[in-house]
């Protein structure tokens, strides 16, 4: 359902010390307005302490990866019922360093939506163009085609997800799309999500979101929030986008 939602995604930084200053600087500063949710993702191994730390509070948890296979000879990986034990609400699932580091293909990221779906979890459809794909006029086929792939396999199931538009070329660069830009294609997107009933949900915009340009990102009329990498170790950088 459509809703103002702020993720943060630690990616693979952190440390047990680290963590728990942060989760506690999180904790003391959110003020939680009941418009909107704010959700870490975090470190498969740290996903316990964010349990423990944040259990009953207004801030949510998740991991940044799942398995698309339920249990078995899958080494290294991690289902979604392991996370859902844990108390995870959300998965990123497509991220851009999971498609363009580990191979994952439009396939596999639609069959961890679906395997994140019937563990219980929300999954965070990440999509997004390289620089290469947006100099080439190709944006729209690209991010319909990758959400496409995982349309066609959730089907009405689509409704209970969360998509992510994150621009490669803008993560982690500094390098931030503009307003109009981002809700161009956030427009795209949600026009495409009417064929699967849903249009309704969350769409979040990610990719070099910080305090200082949050609330104009945020007030685009199709984007519900933001997926936010670097800016979620700073606790206040966070607060501040997450009040945006
Ligand atoms: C991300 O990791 O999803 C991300 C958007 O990173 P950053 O905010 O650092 O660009």
């Amino acid at each position: 359902m459509r809703g103002k939602l702020i993720v943060g995604n630690w990616k693979m930084h952190g440390g047990l010390a680290a963590n728990s200053a942060l989760l506690v600087a999180l904790l003391a500063g959110w003020k939680s307005p009941a418009d909107r949710t704010v959700a870490v993702c975090v470190p498969f191994p740290y996903i316990g302490q964010a349990r423990d730390a944040l259990a009953g509070s207004a801030i949510a948890w998740g991991a940044q990866d799942v398995s698309a296979h339920v249990s078995g000879a899958f080494t290294g990986e991690v289902s979604a019922g392991m996370l859902a034990e844990f108390g995870c609400r959300y998965v990123l699932v497509g991220h851009s360093e999971r498609r363009q580091l580990h191979g994952e293909t439009d396939a596999v990221v639609a069959a961890k939506a679906a395997a994140a779906l019937d563990g219980g979890l929300t999954p965070v459809v990440c999509v997004g163009e390289t620089l290469a794909e947006r100099n080439a006029g190709h944006t729209p086929a690209v991010v319909w085609r990758q959400l496409d792939a995982v349309m066609s396999v959730l089907g009405g199931r689509m409704t209970l997800t969360v998509l992510a538009y994150e621009p490669v070329w803008a993560i982690g660069t500094g390098v931030t799309a503009t307003p109009p830009e981002a809700q161009a294609v956030h427009a795209l997107l949600r026009a495409r999500l009417a064929a699967a009933g849903a249009q309704g949900i969350s769409v979040l915009y990610g990719g070099s979101v910080k305090a200082a340009n949050a609330a104009e990102l945020f007030a685009m009329p199709d984007i519900d929030g933001g997926l936010v990498g670097g800016a979620s170790l700073d606790a206040n950088e966070f607060l501040a986008i997450a009040a945006a």
